[in-house]
């Protein structure tokens, strides 16, 4: 992924994707929840230039729904990669809405809540085998939102937010400066 650092756009508007297929670079704000293209994208993105799929890296969540439910899908991953394919050529037929999504605080902090949560339970009680009470559980359930939401709020500043506080602290790190145009990389400085 690139990040252009023009300060007048939120980071969402200034990420590129490359397809390492054709060399096509791809604005990121293609693969929104508002365009329906970023649930689902078990095989990676969908390139609408040449049409194969570009890899990408995996989020928590959808790597432990991957690694769990493998013995299901294992045997049919090819049919099902099929279907995938003609269901991403669809969405991407469709105009696609190339605006700063909005950015669910509450969704995504319950979301890494669940997962910190489960994760939490998992390697206190199964791996290592902590003293259980009833105590313990709710103490983490209510510290695990907390973090979430507090996460979230961050995530929202960072991804959609053109400047603030964070942003300027984000921008003043050394990332070399550069623009895309006309599908060509220019390095400003
Ligand atoms: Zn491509």
């Amino acid at each position: 992924m690139l990040v252009t650092n023009n300060p007048t756009k939120a980071l969402l508007e200034r990420s590129f994707i490359l397809c390492p297929h054709c060399g096509k670079i791809h604005s990121g704000l293609k693969w929104t929840p508002q365009n329906k293209t970023i649930y689902g994208s078990w095989f990676g993105l969908y390139c609408d230039n040449c049409g194969k799929v570009i890899p990408c890296l995996r989020n928590a969540t959808s790597f432990i729904i991957i690694v769990i439910t493998s013995p299901i899908w294992i045997f049919f991953i090819n049919s099902w990669k099929r279907k995938w394919l003609l269901k991403q050529k669809e969405k991407f037929s469709k105009p696609l809405k190339l605006s700063v999504p909005k950015y669910n605080v509450w969704l995504h902090g319950f979301r890494f809540a669940f997962v910190y949560f489960v994760l939490t339970m998992i390697f206190k009680y199964a791996i290592f085998n902590e003293s259980f009470t009833w105590k313990k559980p709710v103490g983490s359930l209510i510290g695990a939102i907390i973090a979430g939401l507090l996460f979230a709020t961050v995530m929202r500043e960072i991804i959609t937010k053109k400047n603030g506080p964070l942003i300027m602290l984000l921008k003043s790190g050394g990332i070399n400066r550069f623009s895309i145009e006309n599908n060509k990389i220019i390095t400003l400085d």
